[in-house]
């Protein structure tokens, strides 16, 4: 058998040929969200005044008021039903970390021995699924067993669809039956209230009597990579977990740098156009595409959207990719680090405020109080993001992430703002009181008159920095690219909300003494630019003097999951989450819980799948190559009349060989005795403090004799995939 199944596999790819499923032309504009239920679909079925009702609670993410439910239900199962959908179902975001759906008919009795298509208000509204089976931390067992599904009307109902017909789908955040939180939306909403919240006051201390309400604009990038399925199938590691565990580097990686921006692969093209076409047909606004660093690594962006709205649709952005790739003969990777030696994949997360009048409160505005603004709410910001620089760490804190964080595609796990040098020295100038204009007027006091319009290209340089400003909004650059943004938008919009909160008490306090509005400000301003200046760091953020300088700043550097997690039960943060009425103490030691547990249970999935391809693939392999050369080198011995080297050589490769596979065995029995061991603690940050410390290097110590293996033994025999295949054939 051997390399077989692999040959095959690789015949497989040669022959495939780019699948174009896309005919016929559409104006991007007429598909834009034909398969969701929006409000020019509900101004079309509905009165007009429910219309009006239903878009005031999508306008201020409120809840729907009952009595227009009815109403609301019956337009949708109208709507649904004309688009040809015959089911329908509460989709949410489970702690697992993927989306769950349960399906229902639109069926029901009519009360005359047959059936009609119906849809309740209940039905639109709430929904209970069996909720016993999803990770809840132990939260559930506190309260019940039941939980409940509640649609968000942020995002648009759409139609999710596929050969097998279509399903009207409800975005819904998932509660326990006292309104205890088990989903990741729940908290985002919160934390955009309470941001919200914390941005209109501030603007009220600052005299905006005007705006009514603030919102969180969010652009996530999207990297991913696409391995043939021929290939995957025969990498039980990527099938089970997403990462390869063991494969020895390829000849050529990206050194080259021959892949970023490059052009873009037939056949990756087809994917990327057959999912962009669903996702603006389902409202999602997919705009950017293009081959990222790694070969066979690429990136979708939409454009920015609420934050609500843009995190489920970054998770149907996931979703759609991944089936129609699969349809296209490929597997969608969004681990953050499937391959060793080449990048791994992030979401830039972009992240800004705005107000109900649509202005950016991140833009550097052209009118002295605009600036004012401006740095209030960028100050707020780096504030939060110093304050809780461990606790931003933990918001991205995962098995996949850690690969990633620190290597050299993505900044380190020490978490600074990147301002640019320009606007670095704004602040230190209006640090020292010193104007920045000759101007009469009362910005001069605090030396803001006029802030230089932030050059992209400016800011955009240092693409090492964890927390970015890029000329009007920051770009959190350190999420995981399988995450849910929800979490890291969770976070920083909670703890924002409480540096803008700090700042307008500070600015209150300041006008008891000061009649002068501009100077109240100007001095709250200068003593948080002195605070915050030691998150701010505008170098190389790989280079081993800001590591050392970072420490001296009292910045976190967790390098881990398990130490990174710690900040979440910190008690700053226990508290900042219950002031913010974000997460209840309960609702966060259950979510700390839960993500020690997934940490735990994926590096026990990664060496289970390890143990396995080295007892079934590696070590038969290996074997049959000592086999080979002990017997040719016997052979050669017994031969009369050769000078011996011959002989020799073959020596030289059993034992070579057979160093390899006796250290592999080695180090494989260390691993499964440690192993054992971390299985065996029970208490769960032990558990995944074991699994991180003593699993992983042992791990390692495995991968490294069974690709040097990889690399001894004879082609024709090697089991599984090589990186040379995987990343170099398509
Ligand atoms: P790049 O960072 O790759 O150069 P851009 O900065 O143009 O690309 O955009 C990256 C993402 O940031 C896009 O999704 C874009 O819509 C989003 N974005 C742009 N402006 C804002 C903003 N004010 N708030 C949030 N996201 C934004
Ligand atoms: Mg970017």
């Amino acid at each position: 058998m051997g390399a077989t199944a692999r040959f095959n596999a690789l015949a497989t790819v040669s022959a495939r040929q780019a699948r174009t499923t896309i005919t016929e032309h559409h104006n991007q504009s007429d598909l834009w969200g034909s398969e969701t239920f929006g409000m020019p679909e509900a101004k079309a079925l509905l009165p007009k005044d429910v219309y009006q009702k239903l878009q005031g609670t999508v306008v201020s993410g409120r809840a729907l008021d009952p009595s227009i439910a009815p109403a609301v239900a019956h337009a949708m199962k109208e709507w649904a039903l004309s688009k040809g959908a015959t089911h329908f179902t509460h989709w949410f975001q489970p702690m697992s970390g993927v989306t769950a759906e349960k399906h229902d008919a639109f069926l029901s009795y009519d009360g005359e021995g047959g059936v009609i298509e119906r849809f309740s208000a209940k039905e639109l509204v709430q929904s209970e699924p069996d909720a016993s089976s999803f990770p809840s931390g132990g939260l559930r067992a506190t309260f019940e067993a039941r939980g409940y599904t509640a649609w968000d009307p942020g995002t648009p109902a759409f139609m999710a669809s596929g050969a097998n017909g279509k399903t009207l789908t409800i975005p819904s955040i998932f509660v326990g039956y006292n309104g205890e939180c088990l989903d990741q939306k729940t908290p985002m909403l919160r934390s955009l209230r309470a941001l919200n919240d914390a941005a209109v006051s501030v603007l009220h201390a600052l005299g905006d009597n005007k705006t009514s309400s603030v919102m969180c604009n969010v652009g996530p990038e999207q990297e991913y990579f696409l391995i043939d399925k021929a290939f995957c199938d025969l990498r039980p590691d990527l099938m089970a977990t997403g990462r390869t565990v063991l494969g020895a580097p390829p000849p050529k990686g990206q050194e080259l740098e021959d892949q970023y921006f490059g052009s873009v692969p037939q056949r990756v093209l087809a994917v990327m156009r057959e999912a962009e076409k669903r996702l603006v047909s389902l409202g999602v606004p997919v705009k950017t595409r293009h081959n990222e660093v790694a070969p066979h690594q690429f990136e979708t962006a939409p454009i920015f959207e609420p934050a609500n709205r843009a995190s489920d649709h970054n998770l149907m952005t996931m979703e759609v990719f991944a089936k129609v790739a699969l349809d296209h003969g490929f597997v969608f990777l969004t681990h953050e680090k499937p391959f060793a030696g080449v990048n791994g994949s992030g979401k830039h997360n972009n992240w800004s405020m705005a107000t109900n009048n649509g202005e950016n409160l991140l833009e550097p505005g052209d009118t002295p109080l605009k600036n004012l603004r401006f740095l209030v709410f960028l100050l707020a910001t780096l504030r939060a993001v110093h304050r809780h620089n461990g606790l931003l760490r933990a918001a991205v804190a995962s098995a996949g992430n850690d690969h990633r964080l620190g290597a050299n595609e993505a900044p380190p796990a020490i978490m600074s703002a990147f301002v640019g040098d320009e606007l670095s020295d704004v602040l230190d100038r209006l640090e020292k009181g010193k104007g920045g204009s000759r101007e009469s007027d009362a910005a001069i006091d605090v030396g803001v008159h006029t802030l230089p319009k932030v050059a992209r290209d400016n800011t955009d340089r240092n693409r090492t920095s964890p927390f970015a400003f890029t000329g009007n909004k920051f770009e959190f650059r350190a999420v995981g690219s399988s995450m849910n943004i929800g979490v890291a938008n969770t976070v920083l919009n909670t703890i924002v909300a409480e540096s803008l909160d700090w700042i307008a008490e500070r600015i209150l306090a300041e006008r008891k003494s000061k009649k002068d509005l501009n100077a109240a400000i100007g001095t709250v301003l200068r003593r948080t630019i002195k605070e915050v200046k030691p998150v701010i760091f505008n170098g190389d953020n790989y280079s081993a003097e800001w590591h050392a300088e970072a420490k001296k700043r009292g910045l976190s550097n967790d390098k881990d999951t398990p130490s990174a997690l710690k900040h979440f039960v910190s008690p700053a943060a226990r508290k900042l989450f219950r002031d913010y009425k974000v997460l209840t103490e309960t609702e966060l030691q259950s979510r700390h819980h839960i993500w020690l547990e997934r940490y735990a249970k994926t590096v026990d999935i990664e060496a289970n799948v390890l143990t396995e391809m080295v007892k079934t693939g590696v070590i038969p392999a290996a074997a049959q190559q000592l086999h080979r050369y002990a017997q040719t080198a016997g052979a050669l011995q017994a031969t009369k009349g050769l000078d011996g080297a011959a002989a020799q050589a073959m020596l030289d490769m059993t034992n070579q060989v057979g160093a390899a596979l006796g250290a592999l065995k080695e180090n494989l029995k260390k691993l499964e005795d440690i192993h054992h061991q971390a299985d065996g603690v029970s208490d769960v940050e032990k558990h995944a403090e074991a699994f991180c410390a003593k699993v992983i290097p042992a791990m390692r110590a495995v991968r490294k004799e069974a690709d040097a293996l990889e690399q001894l033994v004879d082609d024709a025999l090697w089991p599984f995939p090589k990186y040379r295949e995987m990343l170099f054939h398509m």
